[in-house]
Formats: C-alpha cells, structure tokens, sequence
C-alpha cells in the first residue's frame, strides 16, 4: 500500500535539489572546517557564505545578519535570552514548546514574561497585547502556527510594536521557504528552519537586524562571530542554501482547495469539528476533533492505513498529556483528547485526497464501530 504523508508541520521531505546538493559534497569527501585558514577551509568557508547569501536573498530588505544554528529551537531560545536582559517578554501560549516552554524557564529565573491572551479562534487580544507591550523588550510571535496552522498577519503586528517600541520577533519555522514572505522589514528578529520546506534537519538560522542584541547561549569559538561557537553544520547549510536558491512557492500557496476538500469531507461525513478554522490560516494545515476517537488511536489506526498524521504537534505527541496548544484554546479536555492535526506538502493532488478520504472513512467506521 502506497504511504502518504499528512505531516509535514513535523518535517517536510529532502528536496531533489538538496539530495543532489549533499551528494556532490559527500562524495567530494574533502576535510570542510570552514574556521580552516588553508585552501580546503576556504572552500568549505566559500560554500557556508554562498548559503548564507541564499537565504538572505529569501528576506526581502534584510540587511542584517544571519546566525546559523541547529534550527528553530535554538533560533528561538538565544533571541529570548538575548532580549530577556533588557526587559519583559511578550509571548503567546499557543506558539511552539521552543518558545513556551523557554519563556516559562526565564520565569522561574525571575524573568518578565508577560503571556497575551486569545479567543477560542486563537485570534490574539490587540487591545491586551497593546497593554502588555508598554515598558516591554520583545514581543515574539509564530508567523505561521505549527499545531493550529494560524498565519498571523506580521506587518500590523510589526506596526503595534513600533508604536510602542518593543522589538518584535518572528518565529517562521512553518513559513520560510514555503510562502511568500512579506512583512519582516518590521522583525527586528526572525527564526528561521530548513526542515518544514524540504532542506535538512537540525538547521536553522537567527536573522537579526544590525544592532540587535546578542548573548551566545554557548562559549566556545569565534563562529558566526562568536554569536553561535561550535563547526558549522555544513552539510545541513549546504543543503539549505541549494533549496532556496531559485525557491518556488506556487506548489505550498496553492493547498488551500486541496486541504479544505480534506476538511470538508470529515466535517460532513464524520462530524469532525474544526480548531481555530475561522481565521488566515497556512493552506496546508488543519487541525480537527472526531468526536468520540481519541487522537492516539486515530494516529495508530490511520499509521497502519498507510497515512501518517499526528496528534498535537511531534513535539508533544508520544505523551498521553493533552496538547497545551488546545487548551490554551480553551477547548474543552474531551474535544482537545480527540484532536488531530494534518498537514499536507507539495506532493499532494486531487487524487491522493480522495485515497486518504476512503482510508479514513475506513478507519472511522471501525473505530466507531
Ligand atoms: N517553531 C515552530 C513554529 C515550529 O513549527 C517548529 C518545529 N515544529 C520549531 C519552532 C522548532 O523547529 P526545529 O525543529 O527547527 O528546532
């Protein structure tokens, strides 16, 4: 039976053009520390820059600087820990573990966090967030949420902060290299991941408008200007620089239809109710409850129906917790324990939605049963 894949939020599949990138660089098996002052050094130095120029060319206006990093969680916590020095946090609870989790560590360390509130849609409370940004340092935001799929509109957030002059962070891990990016000229800071589009794992990078603050969550080395210490990752740069050199984002821009036929069908054939479906959401992602099917048993059920999917998001999935993104919602315990999240890629066509609906089918009728 043919697999498909209903989680690329979790990790998105090697493009052939980054496949073929790794290969050149393995099979030229060269010694590449690009912290090297001879001629191999500089070579593998030359390869990390032309990456670096890559990505920066996806950042329309970025004129600043690009830290690569082991990906969004470490993207993430030496933003926070860089901007927790100079005053309160903003942040949501409905943003990714790297962020909450973080935050609530900074807490207990006698840290300013200050959480903006949210309706059941998980629109944020501007006139609460106003309030919270006075006499704030940072305010830090998903761009693209990973378990509900909300894009947040980045320029009027951007446009609130400089009004109050709190610098905001972008956290687009699920829309860098997918989408169209509009709206960073107002970050003073952006996470960014090569994984959710198709580069390598465990690569990511902080960029960072000139004069933004920096405290290094390592000591170590000189690299990336003593900013992020330790040999680059350069098989996982490499790979990222050749994905988004001539990226395109037609195939990602154009799953909405796709997606809501996805969603339609469970709505109406199987009651399912849809979570925090009402606002702009990435095209690619749903998330939604079957009433009376925990999500554990779904998952499993629908792994051996060949289809992969997830409940919550990866990172809390393996736990028997509910997810804290739901909650946070404010959804009821029952109807957060029966949720699932599907996120679809590029691969996806009119005639794999209608295989994975006839699995579904299949799988909700005996689980029903
Ligand atoms: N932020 C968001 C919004 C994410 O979706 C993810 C990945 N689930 C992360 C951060 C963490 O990314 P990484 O795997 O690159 O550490």
């Amino acid at each position: 039976m043919r697999r498909l894949y209903l989680d690329h939020n979790a990790t998105s599949p090697l493009r052939p053009r980054v496949r073929d990138a790794l290969r050149s660089l393995l099979d030229a098996n060269e010694p590449a520390n690009p912290g090297s002052v001879h001629a191999e050094g500089q070579r593998a130095r030359a390869l990390v820059e032309q990456a670096r120029r890559a990505v920066l060319a996806q950042l329309p206006g970025a004129d600043g600087t690009l830290t690569f990093t082991s990906g969004a969680t470490e993207s993430n916590n030496l933003v926070m820990r860089s901007y927790a020095e100079r005053g309160p946090l903003v942040l949501s609870r409905l943003d990714h573990p790297s962020v909450v989790a973080t935050g609530e560590v900074l807490e207990q360390q006698n840290y300013e966090i200050r959480w903006v509130a949210n309706d059941e849609q998980g629109r944020l409370d501007v006139e609460h967030l106003a309030s919270l940004l006075d006499g704030a340092a940072l305010f830090s935001i998903a761009e693209g949420n990973n378990e509900l799929g909300l894009w947040r509109d980045v320029p009027s957030l951007g446009a609130l902060c400089r009004g109050h002059d709190v610098a905001l962070h972008v956290d687009a891990a699920q829309t860098f290299g997918r989408f169209r990016v509009v709206g960073y000229a107002h970050a003073s800071a952006v996470t960014l991941s090569a994984h959710k589009a198709g580069g390598p794992t465990g690569t990511g990078a902080l960029y960072q408008r000139h004069g933004a603050p920096t405290v290094p969550l390592a000591t170590g080395g000189h690299q990336e200007r003593g900013r992020r210490p330790g040999t680059e990752n350069l098989l996982g740069i490499v790979g990222w620089g050749a994905l988004v050199r001539g990226l395109e984002t037609t195939a990602w821009e154009s799953l909405a239809p796709l997606r809501d036929t996805l969603e339609e069908h469970l709505v109406s054939s199987h009651g399912a109710l849809v979570n925090a479906g009402e606002g702009r959401r990435l095209p690619n992602t749903t998330n939604l409850s079957l009433p009376g099917v925990a999500s554990e048993e779904l998952v499993m059920a629908m792994d051996l129906e060949g289809v992969a999917i997830s409940a919550g998001s990866a990172c809390t999935a393996g736990s028997i917790d509910l997810s804290p993104v739901l909650l946070a919602l404010g959804l009821p315990k029952q109807r957060a324990g029966t949720s699932v999240r599907l996120s679809l890629g590029p691969e996806w066509t009119k005639s794999s939605i209608d295989d994975v609906l006839a699995r579904f089918d299949r799988v909700l009728a005996r689980l029903r049963r």
